[in-house]
């Protein structure tokens, strides 16, 4: 059988592959950047490679003569490749088409020697330049072809025939005029970029993998690191432990749409946090890959101290240092947003402190602040993230906390927050017990909006029992309570008309000689089946209809005629007190109808006295003064009732034309162990008898608190140890045994 003659031996072409394969390998794993490049000058090198086999094959046989001249010549014609077959004496040049279109010069002129000097780059012919070529693998020439071009060509060069005179050689050409270009753009792009990171002021980051970044020099001149090469991870550890979370979402961005934003601190050269605008963007390759991601960051660290400052103006209380009522207001519906869309509930806690005007009066204003400052910074303690803790107004605070389903929370932290509280009383303010009443609601169940679950929270504060350190959570029967008060009101106006409504009678006792020196009228609603309903369970009821103008007729008429009738009887002459609502007094004939009572019953005005509360006064002082004034004129005694529990100053006194001070029962309560009660109290008893006031203390429950009383100056004294208000008939039973006394 014939042996098949071939060009290319196959183990010449697997060795040169694989050479190739292996110098790829080792050159990208050294420059991984220029991989791209490199593949292609591998690919094109296999390719010319492959083809000087071939056409070595090809001369090995037209050398054994197995091909002839023309047949050899005719095949390069047609290879796309640039070729020349040359005679080293030059008297034999031949170009196949592609070599004569790349240097452009016409078929009959490819002849010419000085047409081969050229392409070779040789200016001048010589054997030492020609030995060169030949010798030379991958001879590398650069010329002008005819349009001025320079072209770059690499020439492999084989002895084609040897020849007595001169040799034939084939010198087969490798295009590197386009590659060329391309390292040049590389290059140049890459000197571009990299004079652009270092001139740029701002600092740049860029990474191809996400997982190494290349800093800008103001980049690591900002950050005070060590190289341009930093690690996102190591990069990572210098953002601030609260931006990460934003640091992180920016380093998986996918978006190629825009140029995105965050704000972060970043740990500097200088060793702080400083605030950064960091705009990034991932960039897209032409395979849909995303080759690149970096961004630009730039310091703003005083833009946000400026913001932080306008912030600070309008959303940062100045006493306490916490949020303020607008930001409560603001954060508070963002909050009921959120929960409304993600299906959260957070609690909102709205805190009192517990007659803390006294406190401010008493104490002073400099521990007061402290007091509202330190109780600021205890509240803010139980804030949990996405809370908030804030000051609403004078000694109302608010919390804003996250339910995770446990419904004693709120209950749980007002009493930590209580503990808490209670142990600031150290030093001057030893004595104080200091405490705090809260009312809660749950957004957004509670509510439309955030105002109405924080106004339904201060409602469920307000319903409390009024006891220091009461706790209540809104229910939404609270409200059923005020329907149900209009069918109370019907009831409550039949009742007048049936005469349900009936006075019963305190006694009042001098406490220097335990004689009784007045009694207080209080009103009791006594039903058909003889329940007795006291007046907190429909004064306000009544108050907010037209019915408290009859009750209060009743109540000023039937005291002045049951007084006047006591004084008949012959019991001694004591003073009848009756309370008044705001509604009574302001009304523009009060002196007529309090003269109307005392004519009709005969009492002079002397025995008579009204009890105002200091909140009534305060409504509008200019003119309760001048009502006050009236009533005065009269000869009517005036009694400012529950003095400590309102918005009390003790620099009214000085305004109020009041004969009587009463000094409310909560100050009495536990005035045995409560330093700072006792202190307010004497304090108050002190001011008073300076100014020629009368005090009494209600409430008294037992023989202890009485001699305390009795022996910080208070003239009078009314509560359980003398007797409960009772009917008029009881007290006549009272009076006979205290004038036995
Ligand atoms: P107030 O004028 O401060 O009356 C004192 C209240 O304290 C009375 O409650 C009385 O029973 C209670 N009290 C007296 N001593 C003690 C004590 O030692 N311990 C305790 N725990 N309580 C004591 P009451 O009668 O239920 O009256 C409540 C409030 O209702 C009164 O407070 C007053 O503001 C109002 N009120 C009562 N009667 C009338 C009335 O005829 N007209 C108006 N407008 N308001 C009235
Ligand atoms: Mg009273
Ligand atoms: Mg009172």
């Amino acid at each position: 059988m014939k042996k098949r003659k071939r060009s290319l031996h196959p183990v010449a072409a697997a060795l040169i592959i694989a050479a190739g394969t292996m110098a790829l390998v080792g050159y990208c794993c050294m420059y991984p950047d220029k991989a791209y490049s490199t593949l292609l000058i591998y690919l094109s090198t296999v390719i010319f490679l492959l083809l000087i086999a071939f056409l070595s094959g090809l001369m090995y046989r037209l050398h054994k003569n197995s091909v002839g001249q023309s047949e050899f010549i005719s095949i390069i014609e047609a290879l796309n490749t640039e070729m020349i077959v040359w005679s080293d004496d030059f008297s034999y040049v031949h170009m196949n088409k592609k070599l004569r279109d790349l240097i452009g010069i016409p078929k009959e002129d490819a002849n010419q020697c000085s047409a081969a000097w050229q392409i070779f780059g040789i200016p001048v012919p010589d054997k030492e330049a020609f030995k060169r070529v030949i010798d030379n693998h991958s001879y590398e020439a650069r010329f002008k072809n005819s349009s001025g071009n320079i072209i770059s060509i690499a020439w492999s060069t084989s002895l084609v025939k040897k020849r007595k005179r001169s040799n034939l050689y084939l010198s087969t050409g490798f295009n590197l005029t386009e590659l060329k270009k391309m390292r040049v753009n590389l290059a140049s792009a890459n000197d571009f970029f990299n004079s652009s990171m270092e001139l740029a002021e701002i600092g740049v980051i860029m990474s191809t993998d996400r997982k190494n970044y290349r800093a800008s020099s103001e980049m690591v001149r900002m950050l005070g690191l060590r190289s341009s090469s930093i690690t996102v991870s190591e990069f990572r550890t210098l953002v601030h432990p609260n931006d990460r979370i934003q640091f992180d979402s920016a380093i998986k961005s996918t978006d190629t749409s825009e140029v995105k934003s965050i704000d972060m601190r970043i740990k500097s050269a200088d060793g702080v946090y400083h605030w950064y605008s960091y705009r990034y963007k991932s960039i897209e390759g032409t395979d849909n890959t995303l080759p690149l991601f970096g961004g630009a960051i730039l310091d703003i660290t005083q833009e946000h101290e400026k913001d932080i400052l306008i912030e600070r103006l309008a959303y940062i209380d100045e006493v306490t240092d916490i949020a303020n009522r607008n930001k409560l207001m603001d954060t508070g519906q963002e909050i009921y947003d959120t929960c409304r869309l993600l299906q959260y509930s957070y609690w909102i806690i709205v805190l009192d402190i517990d007659r803390f005007h006294i406190i401010n009066d008493t104490c002073g204003y400099k521990n007061g602040n402290y007091i509202l400052r330190n109780f600021a910074h205890i509240l803010y303690k139980f804030v949990t993230p996405g809370g908030l803790a804030a000051r609403i107004s004078g000694d109302n605070f608010a919390l804003i906390l996250r339910d995770y389903g446990d419904n004693d929370l709120p209950i749980r932290t007002v009493r930590s927050i209580q503990d808490e509280f209670a142990k600031l009383a150290v030093d001057e303010l030893a004595s104080i017990n200091l405490n705090c009443s809260a009312g809660y609601s749950r957004m957004p169940e509670d509510g439309s909006s955030f105002l109405d679950v924080m106004e339904h929270a201060e409602f469920a504060l307000k319903s409390s029992d009024g006891n220091q350190g009461s706790i209540c959570a809104y229910e939404p029967s609270m409200h059923d309570s005020i329907i149900g008060n209009t069918e109370l009101e019907k009831s409550l106006a039949l009742a007048i008309d049936n005469n349900e409504l009936q006075l019963f009678y305190q006694p009042k006792i001098n406490l220097s000689n335990g004689k009784i020196m007045g009694v207080e009228a209080l009103i009791r609603w006594i039903k058909p089946d003889g329940t007795i309903v006291t007046p907190d369970a429909f004064v306000p009821i009544a108050e907010r209809s037209h019915l408290i103008g009859k009750i209060s007729e009743y109540v000023l008429n039937e005291g002045c005629r049951q007084n006047k009738l006591w004084q008949k009887m012959g019991y001694p002459n004591i003073v009848m007190s009756i309370n008044f609502t705001s509604v009574d007094f302001y009304q523009s004939d009060l002196k007529e109808k309090v003269l109307d009572a005392l004519a009709k019953s005969g009492l002079e005005p002397q025995w008579l006295e009204v009890e105002l509360t200091e909140s009534l006064a305060l409504n509008d002082i200019d003119f309760a003064v001048s009502q006050m004034n009236k009533l005065r004129e009269l000869g009517v005694k005036l009694a400012m009732d529950d003095f400590g529990t309102g918005y009390s100053s003790l620099s009214y006194l000085q305004t109020l034309p009041i004969t009587l001070l009463k000094l409310d029962r909560s100050f009495i309560t536990d005035i045995e162990h409560d330093n700072i009660a006792y202190e307010i109290v004497s304090a108050v008893i002190r001011i008073a008898k300076s100014k020629k006031i009368e005090t009494i203390a209600e409430g008294i429950e037992d023989k202890v608190q009485e001699s305390i009383l009795r022996m910080a100056g208070c003239d009078y004294g009314q509560g359980f140890l003398y007797g409960k208000p009772m009917p008029p008939e009881k007290l006549q039973q009272f009076f006979e045994y205290n004038m036995r006394k």
